[in-house]
């Protein structure tokens, strides 16, 4: 295989979250009633023309600023000609051979370290709300496009029909629109709003929180998720122990993938704080922790609160964990006497004899010295 390089090319399309849609003033939601949001430009009705979505555009060059892309301070929307059964137009306003921007980089950390995944253009464009079809790819002379159909029978993959190429689309620049004039000015106050990128932020966590780059690089995966550690991690003021409880037992709760439901997550992160603050203090165990943690999850409520309500605090009191550690040894003279006659392991059965004894509420610590004092006194 050393004689052949794979090239992937993705195209992405991505919808900006305006209010209104690309060329009109009609409004960008999707599922309303038939024909509720549509005005003459948008159903191509003649003599109507487009305007610009002032607030696509800046969301645009956020987009191509944020992947490291240049601004083409002169770019101009084209006519892309095809039948959509949703678009009475007929033709698609996109972008062609002046698009907002080109040649952008974009650093992703896959397996063994960074690797640098090339951008070719962003450009903007309109699509139907509503309607599923095959993407385009750019065209590249040196490789067919074609849709292949797969036949079981003879585990081959066989050509079925060639995709359509650029040329299908009879491009041509969009005679209702004028050029569109990015001035730097323009760039450098949309710049100055983009918050701090994913890349920039991996490497913040690594370097102030002394998180792994796994940690920092799952960490930063959504941008509420990050968040809300940073949150937790300064009201704790233990980004390690938050990172663990975000990674290990958050994302377990949280539906998958939704980095929307990190915002209506019923642990806040001061709520996080607080439970972190109970194991701290010695007033609950870690094991009972996760145990309250669940509870915060499912009923809101604080750590503290739960706490108290359920007498999970833990036994740190030697009178009380002395006692336990009495029974404990009582009931187990077998491990006594293996313990005594040198097999230490024996002492971690009666710490978790112990643990059980008190419904996971004795302090471990405290345990096991209470243990060690006593074994050579029964
Ligand atoms: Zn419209």
């Amino acid at each position: 295989m050393n004689n052949y390089e794979t090239i992937i090319g993705l195209e992405v399309h991505a919808q900006l979250s305006t209010v209104t849609k690309m060329f009109c003033g009609c409004r960008a939601v999707f599922g309303a009633a038939p024909n509720t949001a549509t005005c003459p430009v948008c159903q191509g009705m003649p003599g109507s023309l487009p305007f610009i979505n002032r607030r696509a555009v800046e969301f645009g060059i956020m987009t191509a600023l944020a992947i490291g892309c240049e601004i083409n301070a002169h770019n101009r929307f084209a006519r892309k000609h095809y039948y959509y059964p949703d678009m009475p137009k007929n033709y698609q306003i996109s972008q062609y051979e002046e698009p907002l921007a080109e040649h952008g980089r974009l650093i992703v950390d896959a397996g063994p370290g960074p690797r640098e995944i090339g951008i070719q253009r962003v450009h903007l464009e309109e699509d139907v709300g509503k309607l599923l079809h095959e993407g385009a790819l750019e065209t590249n002379e040196r490789i067919v496009q074609e849709t292949r159909l797969w036949d079981p029978d003879r585990m081959v993959t066989v050509s079925m029909r060639s995709k359509e190429f650029a040329h299908d689309y009879r491009y041509f620049p969009e005679p209702d629109l004028p050029p569109l004039d990015v001035q730097p000015a323009w760039v450098e106050e949309v710049r100055a709003r983009l918050p701090e990128l994913p890349e920039a932020r991996r490497a913040r966590f690594q370097a102030d929180y002394a998180l792994s780059v796994y940690e920092a690089d799952l960490l930063t995966q959504g941008r509420s998720l990050a968040d809300y550690f940073e949150a937790a991690a300064r009201a704790a003021g233990k980004p390690k122990s938050v990172a663990n409880w975000v990674l290990n037992e958050l994302l377990r709760e949280l539906p998958a993938a939704a980095d929307r439901a990190i915002e209506d997550c019923p642990i806040p992160p001061a709520n996080l704080a607080g439970l972190l603050a109970l194991i701290d203090d010695g007033t609950i165990s870690g094991k009972i922790a996760k145990d309250v943690f669940e509870k915060m999850y499912r009923s809101g409520d604080t750590a503290q609160a739960i706490v108290s309500r359920e007498g999970l605090t833990q036994v740190a009191d030697e009178g009380a964990l002395g006692a336990a550690v009495d029974r404990v040894l009582g009931e187990h003279a077998k491990v006594v006497e293996d313990y005594r006659a040198g097999k230490k392991a024996a002492l971690g059965f009666l710490v978790g004899q112990v643990m059980k004894a008190t419904q996971g509420k004795a302090n471990p610590a405290l345990a096991n010295r209470l243990l060690i004092e006593k074994l050579p006194k029964v």
